[in-house]
C-alpha cells in the first residue's frame, strides 16, 4: 500500500518566535507511528535551520520551493543544492500560488522538479485548477498538462508526491467534497497509469490539498485514492495533529 502522507506548508508565516511555538506544540503531539503516516512540515527558508534543529526526528522538513538549476548569480533564489547541504529532504515545488502569482508556467515547474529530484530532493508537485476552469468543465485537462510536464521530464516516480490542491478551496474555507477529491484523483492515477506506467500508477501517493481541517478530514481520508493531506492554514494550529490521525 501507499503510505499516508500528512504535508504542512506554513507558506509565508510566523516570526521565530511563532515558529518556535508551533514546533514544541507538534513535538507533543501524539501521531501515528512512521510505519503508518509519514509527516512533513514546511517552513519559510529563513526558519528551515531553526526547524532542523528542534523538529522532533519523525517528522520531516520541505523547502517551498527552489531554484532550477544549478546556482550562481540568481538574485534571491535557493538552490537544491544548499538544501540538500543542510540536509532538508524534501521540497514543495509547482504550488499554486507561485503558479498563479509568481507565473510560473507548467515548464518550468516540470524543469524544476527534474532539477531536485536529480540533486536527490524529494519533491511534492502540486497541480490543480482554478474555479473558472472547474466550471468551464476543463479541469481533467488543466491537471493533466501540469502533470505531464513533469512527466516527460522525469522517471523517478518514487521521490514524488503528487499534491491535486484546486484553486478554488485553497484559503477559502471551500473544502472539495469527498466525491471530488476522489473524482480527480482517480483520474490522475488513470493518467500516470496511461503515460507513465502501471506500476507508478500504483505507487505514487496522490494528496490533496485546499481547506483540509480537522473536521473534513476523516471522510476525505476514507477515500480511496486520497493518500494524505498538503494542508495550509490548519498547519500552524495544534489541529495538524488531528489531521496526521485521519492517517489511521
Ligand atoms: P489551505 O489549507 O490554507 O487551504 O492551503 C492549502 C495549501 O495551499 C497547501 O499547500
Amino acid at each position: 500500500g501507499r503510505k499516508f502522507f500528512v504535508g504542512g506548508n506554513w507558506k509565508c508565516n510566523g516570526t521565530s518566535e511563532e515558529v518556535k511555538k508551533l514546533v514544541s506544540t507538534l513535538n507533543a503531539g501524539e501521531v501515528p507511528s512512521q510505519d503508518v503516516v509519514e509527516v512533513v512540515v514546511s517552513p519559510p527558508f529563513v526558519f528551515l535551520p531553526v526547524v532542523k534543529d528542534l523538529l522532533r526526528p519523525d517528522f520531516h522538513i520541505a523547502a517551498q520551493n527552489c531554484w532550477v538549476k544549478k546556482g550562481g548569480a540568481f538574485t534571491g533564489e535557493v538552490s537544491a543544492e544548499m538544501l540538500i547541504n543542510l540536509g532538508i529532504p524534501w521540497v514543495i515545488l509547482g504550488h499554486s500560488e507561485r503558479r498563479l502569482i509568481l507565473n510560473e508556467s507548467n515548464e518550468f515547474v516540470g524543469d524544476k522538479v527534474a532539477y531536485a529530484l536529480s540533486k536527490g530532493l524529494k519533491v511534492i508537485a502540486c497541480v490543480g485548477e482554478t474555479l473558472e476552469q472547474r466550471e468551464s468543465g476543463s479541469t481533467m485537462e488543466v491537471v493533466a498538462a501540469q502533470t505531464k510536464a513533469i512527466a516527460e521530464r522525469i522517471s523517478n516516480w518514487a521521490d514524488v508526491v503528487l499534491a491535486y490542491e484546486p484553486v478554488w478551496a485553497i484559503g477559502t474555507g471551500k473544502v472539495a467534497t469527498p466525491a471530488q477529491a476522489q473524482e480527480v484523483h482517480f483520474e490522475l492515477r488513470k493518467w500516470l497509469q496511461a503515460n507513465t506506467s502501471p506500476e507508478v500508477a500504483a505507487t505514487t501517493r496522490i494528496i490533496y490539498g485546499g481547506s483540509v481541517s480537522g473536521a473534513n478530514c476523516k471522510e476525505l481520508a476514507t477515500q480511496p485514492d486520497v493518500d494524505g493531506f498538503l494542508v495550509g492554514g490548519a498547519s500552524l494550529k495544534p489541529e495538524f495533529i488531528d489531521i496526521i490521525k485521519s492517517a489511521e
